[in-house]
């Protein structure tokens, strides 16, 4: 979740999910308030659960379209399109092979679902 109060932004994340996941919120929330903050002010904004929501399927509603662009602020933050753009460049890459995956989702502290959605493109 995210609160901004008087200019302060508070992103809250639950300490039991996993530290991929903690990573992804707290980047998720800072796009909101890097995006969103107008919108935000003095109330809380709790995501509860996060669809893998990178491209926009509901562009009429508001509020999925925030939830897309934060999700998308986030991608980049985590895992910038010129760090992929330089393994895809030094490396023989198999998208089907799910090893190499792995390795990156490890490398960079992402999910393997991330590193395939930022390779796909
Ligand atoms: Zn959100």
């Amino acid at each position: 979740m995210i609160y901004i109060k008087e200019g302060i932004p508070i992103i809250g994340v639950n300490a039991l999910h996993h530290p991929n996941r903690q990573r992804f919120t707290i980047a998720h929330e800072l796009g909101h308030y890097m995006l969103h903050r107008d919108m935000l002010s003095n109330e809380v904004h709790v995501d509860k659960q996060f669809k893998i929501l990178m491209r926009n399927s509901k562009s009429s509603a508001g509020t999925d379209a925030m939830e897309v662009d934060a999700n998308k602020f986030a991608a980049e933050l985590l895992l910038p399109e010129f760090l992929i753009a330089d393994v895809l460049a030094h490396s023989t890459f198999d998208i089907d092979d799910p090893a190499p995956l792995d390795e990156l989702a490890k490398k960079f502290k992402v999910s393997k679902q991330m590193v395939e959605y930022r390779i796909r493109g």
